[in-house]
Parts: C-alpha cells; structure tokens; sequence
C-alpha cells in the first residue's frame, strides 16, 4: 500500500488489542486513587509557553531542547504540554480550588509531548497517570502518595521494581548545595561534557543527571544534597522515611536523584524496574513542589504529586508476561436469513442491548453459513437463528455454540426474559 502520510516519528497507535490493556492499567490507577479520595480533573493540551518556562524551568532539558511550542493564529506562543503537574496546578489556581477544604487530591491522565530521540520506553507522545496533593506540607501525605504508587505497580504484578528516594531540600538550603557542587565541577570543568559545562553556569543541578559516560564518573564523588539540607528538610526526609518503613516499604536514598523539571522541593522519589541486567527504566516519578504556586503567581500552596508512564508500564507487563484479562466475546449473535428476519433480529438486538446484553446481528449482509462461522470467530456464547418460517411462526432457534445444542425459543415480548433465563441460568441445554 502505498500511503500518503504516515504516522508522526515518535508517536503510536494504540490499536483495539492494546487499547485493552490500557484500560486494565488505567482501571487499577484509577480505582486505587478514587479509594484514596482523589478526584478527577481534565486540563487542556495546550497551554501558554510561559506556564511551563516558568516551572518546569527555562533552563531544563524539556524546556530548552524538548518542547513542542509554536506561534497560534492569534500570535502567542504556545506549547502541547509536556507534562500534567503545571496545568493541574494552573487549573486549581485560575478556578480557585485551592479555596476548597484541603487536602485537595487530583487524578488525570494526560497525553505528553516531548521531543527526544524515540527508543525504547522513550516517545515523543507519550501518556502519564498524574495525581497530585495540594495542601499538605507534612511528610505522611508524601508517604501516601508513595504508597499509593506501589499498591498499584503490586496490583499490576509487576516485578523487579525498586523505590527510590532523595530529599532536595528548600530553596535556602539548595543554594549552599549548588555552591558546593558549583565549586567541586569547576575543578572538572576541562573534563566535563560541552552540555555540562554549560549546564555549571545555567543549572547546574542537572550535571547529576548526565548520561555521558565521564560527566556520570565525575558525578560519582560530588557533594551529595543530603550532607547539605537544612534541619527542617532534614526532619521532613526522617518522617517520611519512618512512614516508610511502617508500611514495610523497601527503599534505597539515592542522592543522585534530583530529577529533571525545576519545580520539585524536599521529597523527590522514582519508581525503576530493571528491563535487564544494566538497564533500569524510570515507571513512575515524581516529588513535593511547595514553591511552584507561588512562582505562579498563586498564593502559597503546599503539594506533591507523581506521574506514571503508562507506555512503559505496559512494555514491562508485556516484557514479564504478564497476563491480561481477554475482551469479552458477545453473548449472542443473531442471525437472519431474509430481509423479514433481519428486521426482527435488529429489534431483538436493540432489546437486548437496552438489557446491557452484548448482542451482536449481521450488518453487512453475510449469508447464513458465513454468519455462522462469524459468530463462532467472534466466539458468541449462543446463535439466534431467524429464518423465514421462525417469523411466521414467531419463534426462533437458540443455537449453544459451546454444547451445539439447539432448542426453540419465542421471538415474542417475553424473549428477553426467556434468553435470560437460559443465559443466567447457563442452562447447557
Ligand atoms: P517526568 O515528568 O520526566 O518525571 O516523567 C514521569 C514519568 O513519565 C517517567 O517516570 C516515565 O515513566 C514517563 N516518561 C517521561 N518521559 C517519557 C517519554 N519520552 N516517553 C515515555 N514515557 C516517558
């Protein structure tokens, strides 16, 4: 076939059979968060640029080098979101939710856009379950919300996974840990990557997070955040910990984690699975930002929040086998020979319908054998077979697809409650 234009670079279809088993993950997200008093919310995809200058950080990979900003009709710059936090935060803010009784728990699932090189567990489309806390300053609700994360990744049955947490502290105690490590790769500076190096002037927080191969060395003996943190911070990092390990919660502190959006404050946590033995992929992510609502021009708003990949989560349940509940087949398909019985099958199938029956009738005019083998295709627990004698005599066969059994049943007012009576009953006849 030779089509036009093709999918964007970096950007999937989700087809009938996988769409199931997003609904199967965002099922258990879900439920998990509702149980957990959080409350829906929907923002839109496209937000002013300045939002996400503002706080994801101009000086940040996603800001600098990943965004898919463009100039609208009406002249502004505007960007497709390229994650859930600062538009769920804009929304409470421009709606005044934040004026509502607290905490103020949010669930949504967003699609993202960022442009990085496409590979492995990394698109440029991509879909995060969001759910954020406005609110609370106290570490209990940053272990909740951590709980929360692994009682669904345990729900989902995935494996290998580890928690990993860090502590950035406040912006007061961050600006002596930026000094240290300002001073300590300014001693590497001729060793240090052209991205790095620039990095030490513009942010220099984001050299921990380099993948090249000599910054990641150099990056080995730099002064960790936590020898650096005040003792209010300090305290936050303890309780959150005793939280944890309340719970039975296995956790590694990993100083290394300071994360890639500019907005996070104290807590600051990951969720990895191995995909192999060198590899680890990021499912989940996420940290407090007591100071973004501000920066917003909000009034002061205490919050945490995560987000969950939801693609990555799927390549690793698909990567462990891990099985996922089938689409269910209809539990009747009708078939017609004739223009007569087809009418009769269409409203049969609409009564059943109305009953919450998944019924199934052949719309593209299929001879009987054909209906037949469709239906069994489709594996339809029973076959309504209307023929042209059925109609005169207003009774129909009921074909059991599983026994082939076969009895006659009256096509009349009373045929809902008879077929329910056999398909409840499961009557093997
Ligand atoms: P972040 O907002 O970067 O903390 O990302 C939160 C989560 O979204 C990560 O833990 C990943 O699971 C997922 N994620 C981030 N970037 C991508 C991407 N380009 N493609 C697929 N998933 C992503």
């Amino acid at each position: 076939m030779n089509l036009k234009t093709k999918r964007i670079r970096g950007m999937q279809d989700i087809l009938p059979d996988e769409m199931k088993k997003w609904q199967t993950i965002e099922k258990v997200m879900t439920e998990e968060a509702l149980i957990h008093g959080f409350k829906s919310i929907r923002t839109p995809i496209l937000e002013h640029t300045e939002l996400f200058e503002r706080s994801v950080g101009d000086s940040s990979d996603v800001v600098e080098k990943e965004m898919y900003t463009f100039v609208d009709k009406g002249n502004r710059s505007v960007t497709l979101r390229p994650e859930g936090t600062a538009g769920a935060l804009r929304a409470v803010l421009e709606n005044g939710l934040h004026n509502s009784p607290m905490p103020l728990k949010l669930m949504y699932e967003s699609s993202c856009y960022r442009y990085e090189k496409p590979q492995t567990g990394r698109y440029r489309e991509f879909f995060q379950f969001g759910l954020e806390i406005f609110g609370s300053s106290s570490a209990s609700a940053d272990a909740q919300l951590i709980i929360l994360a692994h009682s669904i990744l345990e729900r989902l049955k995935i494996k290998n996974v580890s928690l990993e947490i860090n502590s950035i502290g406040c912006k007061n105690c961050r600006k002596k840990y930026i000094e240290a490590i300002i001073d300590y790769f300014n001693s590497k500076i001729n060793s240090l990557c052209p991205t790095c190096k620039n990095r030490l002037t513009k942010n220099p927080l984001r050299i921990l997070d380099c993948k090249n191969e000599t910054c990641s060395e150099i990056c080995k003996n730099a002064p960790i955040i936590t020898d650096y943190i005040c003792s209010e911070c300090s305290e936050h990092f303890k309780i959150l910990q005793k939280y944890l390990k309340s719970q039975n919660m296995n956790f590694k502190i990993n100083p290394k984690i300071v994360r890639g959006l500019d907005y996070y404050s104290k807590t600051v946590f990951e969720f990895v699975c191995n995909i192999n033995e060198n590899e680890t992929l990021a499912i989940c992510g996420g940290g407090r930002y007591d100071d973004l609502s501000e920066i917003l021009g909000g009034p002061k708003l205490c919050a945490i929040g995560l987000g969950f990949g939801i693609e990555r989560i799927l390549n690793i349940m698909e990567s462990q086998k891990i099985l996922f509940p089938k689409e269910k087949p209809p539990e009747i398909y009708i078939a017609s020979i004739g223009e007569a019985a087809k009418e009769k099958a269409f409203k049969l199938c609409k009564t059943l319908r109305n009953a919450m029956i998944f019924a199934e009738m052949d719309i593209i005019d299929r001879n009987i054998k054909s209906q037949m083998k469709y239906a069994d295709k489709l594996g339809a627990e029973y076959v309504l077979v209307i023929g042209e004698n059925e109609i005169s005599e207003n009774k129909a066969i009921l074909k059991n697809m599983k026994t082939s059994n076969e009895i006659e049943i009256p096509i009349n007012e009373n045929f809902l409650n008879d077929f329910l009576n056999i398909s409840v009953k499961n009557i093997g006849f």
